[in-house]
């Protein structure tokens, strides 16, 4: 068998073992979806969003790139926003990263990696932000795991930044937003930051809206 194939096969049985507890499951499934949470991770195998959380299909509207980046220019992530925010109306957007990311890492280095350089910039500037905490711990790893970190809260800070967010605020919208870290060495997920809604936002990113 193929490789690819093994998924294929794994699928079938999937769908056969949830229409054996559950005859109406898909019927349910394909009817409509109502999700509570937005999860934007990271594209990391070792990080899948539904497994670790024990979410089931319809649960979790998902985003992932390398190292759970929010980019205000990135149309992908923009759009998923929206469409979580305006149309399915979420109520919390979970931005996970994870420690020992290959992503942070790599920014963390001078390597010329090509194409991505310019994602992992993103990265750079975080650390640029916070060099002066950065700089003072000597570990290698412990360093990277608290830019992890920083990186997460940064992240949930960019998305306070977009309109999307502001204007469900403004509009009295239940959305809450959360920073966490998974650890790969212990399956654990800790809080990093929360921002319910309402949050003040810092003045040079705040827009007015009528
Ligand atoms: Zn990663």
């Amino acid at each position: 068998m193929k490789l690819y194939q093994r998924l294929l096969e794994a699928n079938k049985e999937w769908a056969v073992k949830k229409l054996e507890l559950d005859e109406h499951y898909f019927d349910r499934l394909s009817a409509d979806q109502k999700p509570d949470f937005l999860w934007i991770g990271c594209s990391d195998s070792r990080v899948p969003a539904e497994e670790l959380t024990g979410a089931r299909p319809g649960d979790m509207f998902v985003h992932r790139n390398v190292a759970n980046l929010v980019v205000s220019t990135d149309m992908n992530m923009l759009s998923v926003l929206q469409y979580a925010v305006e149309v399915l109306k979420v109520r919390h957007i979970l931005v996970v990263g994870h420690y020992g990311c290959g992503g942070v890492k790599a920014a963390m280095t001078h390597q010329d990696l090509g194409l991505i350089n310019k994602w992992l910039r993103n990265i750079k500037d975080v650390y640029q932000k916070h060099a002066v905490e950065l700089d003072a711990i000597e570990d290698e790893t412990a360093r990277t795991n608290r830019l992890v970190e920083l990186n997460v809260v940064e992240q949930v800070n960019n998305l306070l930044k977009t309109t999307i967010i502001q204007k469900a605020w403004n509009r009295g919208q239940k959305l809450d937003l959360h920073g966490w870290v998974f650890g790969l060495n212990n399956g654990i997920i800790k809080p990093i930051v929360d921002m319910p809604a309402g949050t003040e936002i810092t003045d040079i990113y705040r827009y007015d809206f009528e």
